[in-house]
């Protein structure tokens, strides 16, 4: 079966097959059988909703829901169509077309808290994620930084100080909660419960905040030990309070990994790592490979010197160009 694949203005991509147009992670409002929503993630989610067959995991459209996008049409279990599970966040899965054509959303790389890897697929076309898509981007082992974090947090206690861990307000705020559970009290955000409590709904084991502050600024005269889950879009603030009251601040994010600032960074990923995703594209035994969502252009170039067919679908959206 013949089938055509293209980049959509503002993101994601038009997949036309048989009698079919799948739209795939769409930014913007567009004309198609199906739209398949990979994750709630905002780089993956539609600006606005409209009437359309939603494709999505039961999880996704909950967590879209409270960020604002109403999925009128929720089709679960789409005919000839297959959500596989990707370990990325509470709900993410790559829709499996035809038992040919796979597009990953985003993929985890390995299992970490409550989470597992993405499930493997055999397939003829795979379009795979590629934000960690270029070579030096190697994740050291969760154990490793799992046990450079629990000597911190217990550096901060000893000293009678907080630690305050900041990540992405949905998918790593609540990987923190769960690693860091066994420390009390536990402080949380307003912005970061709201998520928090889908995944519970969900089923899964988060421990509830002792308390929950709505601003950062409410944390100035945290001056004991506490485990403080911050969302990282306040993190000069939060890493400015935590000068200011003797704690430490921690950023959890793979872009960790090269960086190198004034506050302590750990490269926990919800991604799959440059070697990671090479593996998981030599898995699938597919004869093409499509780049998208990240560094789309360099993983593309990776798997060629692999073998592998690849070429990037659409342009590095990190700001470097591709060469294709
Ligand atoms: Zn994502």
């Amino acid at each position: 079966m013949t089938a055509k694949i293209r980049p959509l203005p503002g993101g994601g991509m038009m997949l036309e097959t048989g009698d079919r147009r799948i739209a795939m992670d769409p930014k913007f409002p567009v004309n198609a059988d199906y739209v398949f929503i990979s994750h709630a993630h905002f780089d993956h989610l539609p600006s606005t909703s409209w009437d359309a067959n939603f494709i999505a995991t039961r999880e996704t459209a909950e967590l879209a829901e409270v960020r604002g996008l109403r999925i009128g049409r929720l089709i679960e279990d789409p005919r000839d169509m297959t959500l596989v599970p990707t370990g990325h966040i509470l709900g993410s899965a790559g829709l499996l077309v035809d038992g040919e054509i796979f597009y990953t959303g985003d993929i985890a790389g390995r299992p970490r808290a409550f989470l597992r890897e993405a499930e493997r697929v055999e397939c003829r076309t795979l379009i795979i994620e590629s934000t960690y898509g270029r070579p030096g981007y190697v994740f050291p082992s969760i154990t490793e930084l799992m046990e450079e974090v629990e000597g911190s947090i217990a550096a901060a206690y000893n000293a009678g100080r907080p630690a305050i861990l900041m990540g992405y307000p949905l998918g790593k705020a609540q990987v923190l909660e769960y690693i860091a559970r066994a420390w009390r009290p536990l402080i949380s955000f307003r912005g970061v419960e709201r998520y928090s409590d889908v995944y519970r709904g969900f089923g899964v084991d988060l421990p509830e905040p002792d308390v929950v502050v709505s601003k950062i600024e409410e944390l100035l005269d945290l001056g004991r030990p506490a485990l403080v889950i911050a969302p990282s879009t306040v993190r000069s603030r939060a890493v400015a309070i935590a000068e200011r009251i003797g704690g430490i601040a921690i950023w959890f994010s793979g872009w960790a990994l090269h960086w190198r600032g004034n506050y302590m960074g750990i490269p926990l990923s919800d991604h799959a790592d440059h070697e990671e995703l090479i593996e998981y594209s030599l898995a699938s035994s597919a004869g093409t490979v499509l780049t998208t969502h990240g560094y789309a252009g360099d993983l593309a170039r990776s798997l060629r010197s692999r073998g592998l067919d690849a070429r990037p679908l659409s342009v590095n959206t990190m700001g470097i160009r591709e060469d294709h």
